[in-house]
């Protein structure tokens, strides 16, 4: 076993993540992480396939822990999950995102959209609705370009309450994403009398491309079927200019991933777009 550190050592790690002790002291860190400000949104921009441009960015929490240092969601959020915490934290990410709106039209970049991630135990709070309009309708911002992402499974929970918060929040003019699509066990059509206007292809099959001729099938008949429910696709976890290429033959419109940018603070968005403008 002494010769196995690698592996044994991610076993150990892995096991102390999950340990209850560790959770414990996560979340009483977490409940002090808001008003600490110790919580900080990358963005990651999302480019056009067509143009080339810049069409938005995704937000993506990360956490400066004063002790363990920079932790990744993956890790905090399935806590936040468990203890409700993500309610605050997901409002207090609305509310950046609209603030970051504001901001990006005085920049001189205005008609970005914003995408935002909310998770299922955010999606079930009573007060959804009602505390997204506030946050809104303080904020003062274009509601066209704030974009929520939502996974299969948050919303198929309870179809007719995802309808009547959707459509709620539609008519204000906020749209919706459906994220990681592929994973779950629902297909488009379930979802078709939804306003969705965008899918995101599950990054597991991008980076399946050019080992599995499944993921290209699979690739393939998403960005078919929800171009013919009259959807956008975006695919996420772009790495390499081979799979740029073959998302590019297949129509799909939208791309997010390293190969082009990695999620990254405010200020280096707001050079990043800088220099996007001026090529
Ligand atoms: P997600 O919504 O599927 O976000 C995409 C994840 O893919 C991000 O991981 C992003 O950094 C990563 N990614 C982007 N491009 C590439 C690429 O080319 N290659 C690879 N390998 N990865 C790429 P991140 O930032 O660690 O976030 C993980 C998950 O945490 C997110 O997955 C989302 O489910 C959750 N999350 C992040 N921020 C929030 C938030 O504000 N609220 C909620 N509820 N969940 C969040
Ligand atoms: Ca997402
Ligand atoms: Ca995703
Ligand atoms: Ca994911």
């Amino acid at each position: 076993a002494k010769r196995d550190t690698g592996t044994s050592y991610r076993f150990y790690n892995r096991e102390l993540h999950i340990s209850t002790g560790y959770q414990l002291r996560l979340e009483t860190d977490l409940r002090h992480a808001i008003r600490a400000q110790e919580l900080e949104l990358y963005y990651q921009p999302r480019i056009d396939l067509a143009t080339g441009e810049v069409r938005g960015m995704e937000c993506l929490l990360r956490w400066n822990h004063p002790k363990r240092g920079m932790i990744g969601p993956d890790e905090f959020i399935p806590v936040a999950e468990r203890s409700g915490l993500i309610v605050p934290i997901g409002y207090w990410v609305i509310e950046q995102a609209c603030q970051r709106l504001q901001e990006s039209a005085e920049l001189g970049f205005p008609g970005l959209v914003l995408a935002v991630n909310l998770s299922f135990r955010q999606f079930h709070d009573p007060k959804m609705t009602e505390t997204i309009f506030r946050i809104i309708f303080n904020a003062n911002v274009d509601t066209s370009l704030l974009e929520l992402e939502l996974t299969e499974s948050a919303m198929m929970h309870d179809p007719e309450y995802a309808q009547r918060c959707l459509r709620e929040l539609n008519q204000l003019g906020v749209s919706f994403a459906l994220d990681d699509f592929g994973t779950g066990y629902s297909s488009l059509s379930n979802l078709q009398h939804l306003p969705i206007s965008l899918v995101k292809i599950d990054k597991s099959f991008i980076q399946d491309l050019g080992k599995s001729a499944d993921a290209e099938h699979i690739i393939r008949a998403i960005i078919t079927l929800a171009h013919s429910l009259h959807m956008s696709v975006v695919a996420e976890g772009v790495e390499t200019k081979e799979q740029l290429e073959f998302l590019q033959q297949q129509h799909c419109d939208e791309i997010q991933g390293y190969y082009f940018a990695r999620p990254m603070p405010w200020n280096e968005l707001v050079q990043f777009l800088t220099q996007q403008s001026r090529s």
